[in-house]
């Protein structure tokens, strides 16, 4: 499968890993939008959001919740993003969380 993330959470490239459980995989976006700017997985490869059960998600947001709980992003606060398409500005097609913290965070969209 010639997909970026897949072949990321499989090691064939190299990421900044911060978290992994058996479904989930999550890494330093490469481009960070604020301080803290991490990209959550779901190990099942599908094109966006959409794609993943209700299971799926919840595995996501699991992982979520276990990487920020009692830390200071927690307390502090953080966004979960997820782009779907070309209107969100989607530019990889494997589904994925943005989590964004570590900084008082402006708004978004219009
Ligand atoms: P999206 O625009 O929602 O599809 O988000 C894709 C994200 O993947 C962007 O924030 C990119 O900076 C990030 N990204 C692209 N390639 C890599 C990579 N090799 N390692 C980490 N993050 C990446
Ligand atoms: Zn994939």
């Amino acid at each position: 499968m010639d997909c970026l993330f897949c072949k990321i959470f499989q090691g064939q490239i190299p990421s900044k890993k911060v978290y992994e459980d058996e479904n989930v995989f999550a890494f330093e976006d490469i481009h960070p939008l604020a301080k803290t700017h991490i990209l959550f997985i779901h190990k099942k490869h599908t094109t966006n959001v959409n794609g993943l059960s209700t299971i799926h998600v919840g595995q996501v947001f699991t992982a979520i919740k276990n990487w920020t709980s009692g830390q200071k992003i927690e307390k502090e606060g953080f966004r979960v993003v997820t782009n779907t398409g070309p209107d969100a500005g989607q530019t990889v097609f494997h589904a994925h969380f943005h989590v964004l913290g570590g900084e008082k965070l402006g708004g978004f969209g219009k």
